[in-house]
């Protein structure tokens, strides 16, 4: 919080507000840059951020949500944590009304599969929902792609981009990779459950980011757009997006949301190539189903792709 305005503290002004030693300051400086947090040591003038950074506030988050804020019965920032979708999955009290859960870092951030999602501290919005679904956990197809959906419009109305989706969970400024969705879902087979929808969404990582530590093409919104987004402003619209859309998906399932879906589709009418396992197959991406399923066109025949582990890309000569 000290250092959030982007001016320069020096160690003895910094443990002196928080009643510590400065070795005790060192320590913590460390322990923040290990967890991504930017800090830049400035001889003789103290520590600073590159950049001024508003840091998440569950209180500002309700105000911009307006009345919006109804819907959720509780909305609350962590510092750091494993996983916020982890945090929400264990949380065995019973779901009347659905609950949100913020981080500034995420220690053990991850994809499908268990596949590891890059969470710096302050960088990004680590976003996850628990919601109560009245429907059995068969009937949840295509709810992650109803989710990026939300995502990227909620990030359209803030920072004025085109934000394109890939099948099934990806989100894309150009061809460069910004966010993702995880559903998480635990209940009953015949309903209802809960889904834990996440989301991370890159704002404005360090410059130490290296392509190295992400191994495909990835942005941020402060590269894509120049915008350094308020990220308690960003909660609020991809909170209130999901109010609207999650209703609808659970009463008319996928349906509604197809033609939404694919004006985004970054491949649509694409040669793509599909890694199902361990068996690849190359076609024409031809959309989303209304059942949320990936619609493949292989010599003229078109089949659709339910899901699993499942990963696609565009087919580039
Ligand atoms: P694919 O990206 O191949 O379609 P996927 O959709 O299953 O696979 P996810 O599980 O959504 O991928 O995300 C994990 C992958 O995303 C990682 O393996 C890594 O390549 C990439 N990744 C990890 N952290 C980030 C990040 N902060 N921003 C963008 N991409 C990331």
């Amino acid at each position: 919080e000290i250092l959030a305005d982007g001016e320069p503290h020096s160690g003895e002004d910094i443990g002196s507000r928080l009643g510590v030693s400065r070795a005790a300051v060192w320590k913590l400086v460390d322990q923040a840059r290990r967890a991504g947090l930017d800090i830049r040591a400035l001889p003789g003038a103290g520590y600073r951020l590159p950049a001024p950074l508003t840091l998440l506030d569950a209180g500002r988050i309700s105000e911009a949500l307006g009345t919006d804020v109804h819907h959720y019965r509780r909305l609350e920032v962590r510092l750091a944590t494993g996983s916020t979708n982890q945090d929400l999955l264990q949380d065995s009290a019973p779901l009347d009304h659905p609950v949100a859960l913020l981080a500034e870092h995420q220690s053990a951030g991850r994809g499908r599969r268990g596949r590891h999602w890059l969470s710096p501290m302050g960088a990004s919005l680590y976003l996850s929902v628990a919601w109560p679904l009245g429907v059995p956990v068969a009937g949840l197809s295509g709810l992650s792609l109803v989710a990026g959906l939300a995502v990227a419009e909620a990030v359209d109305q803030i920072c004025d981009l085109q934000v394109g989706l890939k099948w099934p969970n990806d989100l894309y400024v150009g061809r460069r990779k910004i966010g993702g969705i995880l559903v998480e879902v635990s209940g009953s087979p015949e309903g209802p459950c809960k889904a834990v929808i996440g989301s991370g969404l890159n704002c404005r990582f360090p410059e130490g980011v290296e392509d190295t530590d992400i191994d495909q093409p990835w942005t941020d919104l402060y590269r894509a757009s120049g915008i350094a987004v308020d990220r308690n402003q960003l909660a609020a619209a991809i909170l209130a997006q999901y109010a609207r859309d999650l209703p609808v998906f659970e009463r008319d399932g996928f349906t509604p949301f197809v033609e939404r879906w694919n004006r985004r589709d970054i491949l649509l009418d694409q040669p793509v190539i599909l890694q199902l396992g361990q068996e690849s197959a190359t076609g024409i991406a031809r959309g989303v189903s209304e059942l949320g399923a990936l619609v493949l066109e292989e010599n003229g025949r078109r089949r659709s792709i339910a899901g699993g582990d499942v990963s696609l890309r565009p087919d580039r000569p």
